[in-house]
């Protein structure tokens, strides 16, 4: 089996690059190097902000600090040539009801981007083998509740009904009172769980789903985790063609379409600040951008207060990010396997989905708040997503063979410190997958062709973006989302320095692939410089911010 460097790694991501429609980043000569915008950060909801800036006519920039763009959506060849490995997200659910794609705003399904949708959808395994599947036909889905417990397959389909119902503007819909709503959303995952379901393996599916936005579940406010599931019935977990990466590289040809220029490995480094405005930036290597109307950023705002003077920030901005909390880190190991992973099942067949869920009991998810706070690796029942998209999308590795990640939450901060990750990760992967193969031991040693180990650092490496570890930028608690992210009255994408936007996760409402950070952030900015998102597309269009 091949263990893949990090020196490996860069020439994985060129050979992704070009596999990956060989974009050519057109070169910025010194005379063009004044735009009317400069982008600082090719994240999938910053290129979605430059794509609208390129349509409405404005001249865009955009700068990018690591060899490939996309950041959170990229795709490359890391483990062995012809595997095309998914290096942070693989399923863009969330950004299917933006319309950016419900209605095909940037015209990104004629540059390459097309959804498959996997069949089944979602799928758990229990060390007695016990299970349960989401399949697309909720009959199925139905009967696999059954098998668990009638009630809950009862409640199950209620809460379909219930949740196709709801109406968020306005906090209602079915017979469900506008109070019972609220009250659902507040409570703990936890909780309305326990409240909800009575049988052990549905609660702990629910909760293991749950899970994946790294939120733990026995915080206030994740009650919504029931309802993951739930929605995942209703959605489907769509995966693009290709690799996640084919989003960024959609986005990179909009833009280019459209006469925006991006480069690559341009890490900006500093503000450039006149007459207390930001009117451009300055990269590592010294190069400068000048922007004629304003820059966006979508660097970490842990970050983009060191880039300029602290007395322009303000004291209490800057005091409200140092008090911004990090969540519960994330590492990924990603493996070329020669076989998909089978789920052995209880009635001596097998399963092969496209995506699973690791989690023995719903109490093992109150126990990770303990281990981030202490930095101690507890390996014991750890939740795990397991996902395999070559399973649904042939071109994602050679015939027969497959693309296989798995994914959960760790400590950034070790007791050692973070850098002891670099000593530790290839055993924690080996027992992580000693772990995993007990529910799949088909995938014996001889079928791990390569593998490619991220722990927590490793992803803050990659991606400078997702600080200490958090793929979403930062925790989601009470205290940072909505009008508080990533600060108390700046959530509306406008910094305290004038002629400086921000988008990304850091900013509302968040992380994932929602592209909602991108579109509202390119709302308010057109707004400011006397266009919409209506003018840029040339078309009606939804007009008003996502939440
Ligand atoms: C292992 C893993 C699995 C995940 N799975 C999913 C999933 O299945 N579905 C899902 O919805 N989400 C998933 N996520 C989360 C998701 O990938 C991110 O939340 C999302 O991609 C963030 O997008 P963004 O546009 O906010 O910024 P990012 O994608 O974080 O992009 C920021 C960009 O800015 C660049 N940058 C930062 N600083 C600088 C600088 N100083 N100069 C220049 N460039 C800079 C970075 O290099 C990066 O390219 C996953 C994340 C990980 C790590």
């Amino acid at each position: 089996m091949k263990t893949v460097s990090r020196r490996d790694f860069l020439k994985g991501v060129t050979l992704a690059t070009l596999s990956l429609g060989a974009m050519a980043f057109r070169k910025v000569s010194r005379d063009d190097a004044i735009f009317d915008f400069v982008v600082a950060g090719a994240g999938h909801n910053s290129l979605i902000t430059a794509a609208f800036l390129t349509r409405a006519g404005f001249s865009v920039l955009v700068l990018e600090g690591r060899p490939t763009i996309g950041g959170g959506c990229k795709t490359a060849e890391v483990c062995l040539p012809g595997f095309k490995t998914d290096l942070c997200s693989s399923v863009h659910g969330f950004i299917q009801s933006n319309p950016v794609l419900r209605d095909n705003e940037l015209n990104l399904f004629e540059y390459g981007l097309e959804y498959i949708d996997p069949d089944p959808i979602m799928h758990i395994s229990f060390p007695d083998k016990a299970s349960i599947t989401i399949w697309k036909d909720i009959e199925r889905t139905y009967a696999e509740y059954k098998k668990h417990s009638t009630k809950d397959a009862d409640t199950f389909r209620r809460l379909v009904a219930e949740i196709q119902a709801y109406n968020p503007a306005r906090q209602t819909g079915s017979d469900i009172p506008a109070s019972v709503w609220r009250r659902r959303f507040a409570m703990s995952g936890y909780d309305l769980v326990n409240e909800t379901f009575e049988n052990h393996y549905i609660r702990t599916f629910h909760l293991a789903v749950g899970r994946f936005s790294s939120i733990p579940a026995g915080h206030p406010n994740t009650g919504k985790q029931l309802f993951s599931a739930i929605k995942q019935q209703i959605h489907g977990r769509p995966i693009p063609k290709g690799g996640s990466g084919m989003l960024a590289v959609a986005l990179g040809r909009a833009i280019e379409a459209h006469g925006g220029v991006i480069r690559t490995n341009m890490p900006v480094v500093q503000l450039i600040i006149e007459n207390g405005r930001c009117r451009g930036v300055e990269c590592m290597d010294g190069t400068r951008y000048r922007a004629r109307k304003s820059v966006v950023s979508t660097i970490h705002i842990k970050h983009l207060v060191d880039m300029a003077p602290k007395h322009l920030w303000g004291d209490g901005f800057i005091e409200n990010v140092r008090l911004l909390q990090p969540e519960h880190a994330m590492f990924v190991f990603h493996y070329a396997v020669s076989e998909p992973p089978k789920f052995e099942l209880a009635d001596g067949g097998t399963i092969s989905p496209t995506e699973a869920a690791l989690m023995a009991n719903p109490e093992r998810i109150l126990r990770s708040d303990y281990e981030h706070a202490t930095g101690e690796i507890n390996l014991d029942n750890l939740p795990l997503q397991v996902v395999c998209p070559s399973i649904a999308d042939s071109t994602r590795a050679p015939a027969g063979y497959h693309t296989l990640k798995l994914e959960g939450n760790l400590p950034y901060a070790l007791k050692e410190g973070p850098r002891h990750w670099d000593n530790i990760k290839d055993q924690v992967a080996a027992n992580v997958f000693d772990y995993f193969r007990k529910f799949c031991p088909n995938l014996t040693e001889d079928k791990i062709l390569a593998r490619f180990i991220q722990s927590p650092i490793d992803i803050e490496r990659m991606n400078p973006a997702m600080w200490r570890g958090s793929v979403h930028a930062a925790a989601y608690g009470a205290a940072q989302s909505g009008d508080m992210r990533p600060v108390p009255g700046w959530a509306d994408y406008r910094m305290p320095i004038p002629g400086l936007y921000q988008t990304g996760s850091c900013t509302a409402p968040g992380g994932s692939v929602t592209g909602r950070p991108g579109r509202n952030a390119a709302i308010v900015i057109l707004a400011d410089h006397g266009s919409s998102i209506e003018q840029a597309i040339g078309r009606p269009t939804a007009t008003k911010m996502q939440p």
